[in-house]
């Protein structure tokens, strides 16, 4: 094992997409057939090497182990799979082995009938990975070596990197059961097949010149069903086996989110060489004894994008250096969460972006922290400007938000009991059993976007705009009157995005020119930043919505973000509780609220999709989310009349953990994803003794198959088992803005005739 240490500056990877989307334009022209997979190989290498170069650049050093090897084509779960072989046989006859990109690409994506690996949330961020299938029958053995190739391709550059992996806990915990596997198998019971690979994998890092290898294991901070006990012998025995392999680069385990809490005694004892923890949002409890422990301390926010209180900092690293660690500095995650680079987002403004740091400039952060004040006087002095000036900033403390705030009652987010208001709300609405609707958005088509873009550029006035999108509200409201759906919508042409939309509208947001990070793929979302006290100057859909009832003698139902979900999907100030934030955005969207009623909107539907993205990590702090998050909701929509019809729309299928949360929000329908579940939600939400509107998507909308008008009878006959009819809504999953809208409008028809088919059998 080498015998240097652990970098003193360094950040637990970058982001991986290009400060251009350059692997994103990539990805997508080989996808399309426009380029070769030798293009693909030789962009990547390009980016790659940029890359380096880049961080070099803002202050790592090119040969102490501080630049992380975190590249990756698509997802890094992904690559730990094709890498130690864990490749379901269904791909097996794509591409020639585990290191193609055609094979890669369909397990990411799927072929024609074969299905891609499916998709689910990274931690509590916004990423979304690919989850492994492993079952009994998986063969670990170490067949690509991408990541070994991609470590010697920077070494002949001159830079001797940290590559970054997914460690074996986390890979086997996120992964699920194959196919093949018998009920009740886990992945986690392969841990013992695993470990030699990823201890052969080291030898071959060392073979090639690495130092440090970085295993990232963000499993060891969450609360799952997997036993804490079982998780910390796991850990003791995986890492112990590691740390005794002959020839191996020296170890780093990396633990980003939160605290490692009982899993960090047991880590040190494994006699790994470093510790990469999160100090942002975990912290190190006084009682474990730190004495030679090698830690990079994650200070440097890697999961927003504020600058960093420097002072702070300082004090927490001498903290931990007094109880006896060997402290480097870090960020606390890697830092594909955050853009590339503040450059060239000058329309900002001096101020705010005073207060801001994306990757680039956290990497001068970490440089910073670890050089001290004496070698850097002007990031210090930056430092304590920034705090200075938020704090003093009109914007951060406007006193009619938050007296309007301190005013809020229990009583302000309580609407009366369901009965009184189904009552009037059937008087007034009059809506058929098995209501049918769709979940806002209809297709976003080139026509769409090329006039925003003419009018993002000048080139569209702001009238010829305004009528382009009442065209397009108009043709959509016909669609929807000449297919009978009961319940319409305007469609959101207007809108470029469900956050960004609201973040343009409102006072204390802020949105970015390039600010791109990477969703999951090749896909990327532009967050939007809540830096100050948020307030809504003007009403925000109300012309769009109201233009859309005034065509139609069928109610439209007007169309909100949830406060969770704005939250949720931007970058939100850190000096202060996120849940007062939420709380004002809550208000800003009630006085939209109640805007949309006194324009004669009937029906209101504010979107959650998020809500259980930010249920946090650990059970302990997961009450006094949901308690805030639902307040926030109810906040936003109990403003309203009796007869006034509150609707929410959430999509994902896993209920189980927000079951009580969803129940709370109190809306009166609430639209969810069950289509590809088949309707697996119901029974638990009908022995959870729900009562309202409940409309279980019965179309998958992510991908542009029509669902015939069988099985969509199908699935509605089995709602219907759990539903009674009087409670069922019929609508697709989600919205339909990335669908095209030959396979909308006969989806919808089908959806419409098996809605008819089942009204006829309950009659
Ligand atoms: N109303 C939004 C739409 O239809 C909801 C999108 C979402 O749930 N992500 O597009
Ligand atoms: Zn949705």
């Amino acid at each position: 094992m080498s015998s240097s240490n652990f970098p003193a500056a360094t950040i637990l990877g970058y982001p991986r997409i290009g400060p251009q989307r350059e692997l994103k334009k990539a990805l997508e022209s080989f996808w399309k057939g426009e380029s070769s997979a030798d293009a693909l190989e030789s962009s990547a290498r390009e980016l790659r090497l940029h890359n380096l170069a880049r961080m070099v650049e803002h202050g790592l050093k090119p040969d102490d182990s501080s630049l992380p090897s975190n590249f990756s084509f698509y997802d890094h779960v992904l690559d730990a799979a094709v890498t130690c072989g864990a490749v379901p046989p269904r791909f097996a006859s794509f591409g020639t082995d585990n290191s193609d990109l055609v094979r890669y690409s369909v397990m990411a994506r799927g072929e024609g009938h074969v299905p891609p690996l499916e998709m689910t949330k990274w931690c509590d961020s916004n990423y979304h990975y690919l989850v492994p299938e492993i079952g009994p029958e998986t063969v670990f053995s170490l067949s690509s070596r991408r990541w070994i190739d991609e470590f010697r391709e920077a070494k002949e550059a001159g830079f001797l990197t940290r590559p970054v992996i997914t460690g074996p806990l986390t890979f086997l915990a996120f992964a699920k059961a194959s196919d093949e596997a018998p009920e009740g198998f886990e992945p986690l019971s392969r841990l013992d097949d695993l470990v030699p690979v990823y201890a052969e994998l080291l030898q071959e890092f060392a073979a090639a010149g690495a130092e440090w290898v970085q295993c990232d294991e963000p499993i060891l901070v969450m609360d799952t069903d997997i036993e804490r006990s079982t998780l910390l012998s796991y850990a003791r025995s995986v890492y112990s086996a590691l740390a005794e392999t002959s020839g191996r680069p020296a170890l780093c385990v990396a633990a980003p989110y939160h605290s490692l809490d009982d899993t960090l005694p047991a880590l040190i004892e494994t006699g790994v060489e470093a510790l990469a923890l999160d100090l942002v949002r975990g912290d190190i409890s006084p009682d474990i004894d730190l004495t030679d422990v090698t830690i990079s301390a994650g200070i440097v926010d890697g999961h927003n994008i504020w600058r960093t209180n420097l002072d702070e900092a300082q004090a927490t690293i001498a903290a931990l250096a007094d109880r006896g660690a060997n402290v480097t500095v870090s960020t606390s995650t890697s830092l594909f969460h955050v853009p590339h680079t503040l450059e060239g987002e000058d329309h900002l403004g001096e101020e705010l972006l005073s207060w801001l740091s994306f990757a680039h400039e956290k990497i001068t952060e970490v440089v910073a922290l670890a050089g001290g004040e004496d070698a850097y006087p002007e990031a210090f002095a930056q430092s304590r400007a920034a705090v200075a000036s938020r704090a003093a900033h009109a914007g951060t403390h406007i006193s009619s938000v938050r007296n309007r705030l301190e005013r809020v009652q229990a009583a302000d987010s309580v609407r009366s009991d369901y009965a009184t208001r189904a009552k009037a709300q059937a008087a007034r609405l009059g809506l058929p059993s098995l209501t049918t609707t769709t979940i806002g958005s209809f297709p976003q088509t080139p026509e769409i976007r090329a006039a925003r873009a003419s009018w993002a550029k000048g080139t569209l006035s702001d009238a010829d705009y305004e009528q382009a999108m009442k065209d397009e509200i108009a043709s959509v409201v016909a669609l929807q009157e000449e297919l009978g759906l009961d319940v319409l919508v305007h469609g959101e042409a207007e809108r470029n995005d469900m956050v960004q939309y609201f973040a343009e509208l409102l006072d204390g947001c802020a949105v970015t020119t390039n600010g791109w990070v990477q969703s999951y793929g090749s896909r990327c979302t532009r967050p939007s930043i809540v830096w100050g006290d948020v307030s809504r100057p003007d009403p925000m859909t109300v012309r769009w919505s109201s233009y859309a009832q005034s065509l139609s003698d069928k109610p439209v139902k007007a169309m909100l973000t949830g406060p969770v979900t704005i939250l949720a999907w931007s970058f939100v100030r850190d000096d202060q509780p996120v849940r007062d934030t939420a709380f004002q955005v809550a208000l800003a969207l009630r006085d939209e609220i109640a805007d949309l009623e006194a324009a004669g909107m009937t029906i209101i539907q504010v979107d959650e999709p998020a809500l259980r993205e930010l249920l946090p990590l650990k059970h302990r702090d997961q009450a006094a989310y949901l308690d805030w998050a639902v307040t926030a909701f109810r906040l936003a929509t109990s403003g309203v009349h009796d007869e006034t019809q509150v609707h929410t729309h959430l999509c994902y299928s896993e209920f189980g953990e927000v079951i009580d949360a969803i129940d709370g929000l109190d809306a009166d329908v609430t639209s969810i994803e069950a289509a590809r579940s088949r309707m697996e939600v119901l029974p638990a939400i009908k022995d959870h003794g729900y009562e309202r509107g409940i409309g279980p998507g019965v179309w998958d909308i992510h991908s542009p198959r029509v669902p015939s008008v069988e099985e969509l009878t199908e699935l509605l006959t089995l709602a219907s088992r759990s539903v009674p009819s009087t409670q069922l809504w019929v609508n697709p999953d989600c919205g339909l803005k990335t669908r095209g809208y030959e396979e909308t409008t006969e989806s919808l028809r089908n959806m419409i005739a098996a809605t008819r088919n089942i009204r006829e059998q309950v009659q």
